[in-house]
């Protein structure tokens, strides 16, 4: 048979159940029932495969590793509680005492807490550089880097690493590239394409789709996952068999609500560019940067995260976020309905000031994950606000 589309592939990926189930069944059980005293041993030493318990593997979160896996272009994946359970998870199974980890500036905020405020009790230290600057990241790598952990496009500058550069660095120097794909999805990016050694997800986000469920996901080689497996069985930061259900259904329409997210974000960039009132939009598929080439080669598409420095500082970039009215203040992303947030006050409120500034988040930044919504509405609602923000007063260039 020709290979399916990557549209359609998302849609038929299920494995078989030995049901005729059209829309696979959720497993939502605890334990298995063993054939023998004998089939519970070798099942329990990894003699036999096989569900022993679903804090070590259960149906339905299979299914959905095997979905992302596809989708990722990968051997494996290894669904986990959160977003943040991947990340812990990473670390428990492969940073060690004296070890360093680099990462990418603008990282979500619990990521580089949960690295330099608790990883650092068990003497791993870190150190944070310019996601765009592969030379300061050459320099910085040394004997102990164990890994390099990097967002791109990175929220909510939408700044792009150089994954293939980045991964030749990891590489020479033994330590691990992990490339959190949660903002452009496997529909739009594959990093392990690219030379990663490890892909992150939050589920809960464009995958889900819908804002309902909280999990996340490690992708790569059977041999890079298996520690991660070891640690979910010890440490328990398993997904749960029904999110597993939810986030499989969401995958098969991943590919095609991308496609909408991301019409509808080229017309609201195209809109508010074109606004007095709006100093600079930032979003990879804007025209004239000069990394455009380096998007090319690595992104299919641009996803739905755009951020607009609005002119006036935090005043103005707060009376316009009050003033929407279909667009619900909402610090989450990816989610069907369009959302902003302010990310000086609130992702990002616990970065020095000078470190926010340096990475491009200045108080005037709004950031918004575009919906589903007619697009129409979307910049009739910003219109409206942008109006209200700025009262009556002129607004000068
Ligand atoms: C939300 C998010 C996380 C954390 O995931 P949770 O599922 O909320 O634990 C990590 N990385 C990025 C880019 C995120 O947006």
């Amino acid at each position: 048979m020709r290979p399916l589309h990557e549209t359609t592939q998302a849609l038929h990926c299920e494995p078989a159940d030995g049901s005729d189930a059209h829309s696979e069944p959720i497993w939502l059980t605890s334990a298995y029932d063993f054939d023998s005293a004998e089939q519970a041993s070798d099942r329990f030493s990894n003699r036999t495969p096989g569900n022993v318990y679903s804090r070590f593997t259960n149906p339905s979160v299979s299914n959905f590793e095997h979905r992302l896996a596809i989708m990722e272009k990968a051997e494996d994946a290894v669904a986990t509680a959160s977003g943040m359970g991947a990340y812990l998870a990473l670390g428990m199974a492969y940073l060690r005492q004296g070890d360093e980890v680099l990462l990418g500036t603008g990282l979500f905020g619990s990521t580089s807490h949960l690295f330099r405020q608790y990883f650092s009790q068990f003497g791993v230290t870190c150190r944070s550089l310019p996601l765009d600057d592969t030379v300061a990241w050459g320099r910085a790598i040394s004997s102990n880097t164990r890994m390099l952990i990097v967002e791109t496009p990175g929220n909510p500058t939408m700044k792009v690493a150089d994954i293939r550069a980045l991964a030749n660095l990891a590489r020479n120097r033994g330590a691990l590239l992990v490339i959190d794909n949660t903002v452009l999805t496997p529909a739009n990016q594959n990093p392990l394409m690219l030379g990663a050694d490890l892909v992150l997800h939050s589920a809960g986000k464009f995958i889900d789709g819908q804002g309902r469920c909280v999990g996340g996901a490690l992708v790569g080689s059977l041999a890079r996952l298996a520690p991660i497996r070891a640690i979910l069985r010890s440490g328990g930061m398993s997904m749960s068999p029904f999110n597993a259900w939810v986030f499989s259904k969401s995958l098969e329409t991943l590919p095609a609500r991308m496609q909408i997210h991301e019409m509808n974000t080229q017309f609201v960039c195209h809109w508010l560019n074109q606004q007095p009132a709006v100093e600079r939009v930032y979003y990879t598929g804007m025209r004239g940067r000069p990394d455009t080439p380096l998007i090319e080669l690595q992104q299919r598409g641009h996803g739905a995260l755009i951020s607009v420095d609005i002119k006036g500082g935090q005043d103005t970039a707060w009376r316009f976020i009050n003033a929407l009215d279909l667009i619900t203040r909402c610090t989450n992303i990816g989610d069907a309905k369009t959302m902003v947030t302010h990310p000086w006050s609130t992702t990002h409120c616990k970065y020095p000031p000078q470190e926010k500034l340096d990475s491009g988040i200045s108080p005037g930044l709004v950031r918004f994950s575009i919906g589903l919504e007619h697009y129409g509405d979307i910049i009739a609602d910003m219109e409206q606000a942008l109006a209200i923000a700025f009262g009556k007063e002129k607004i000068t260039a």
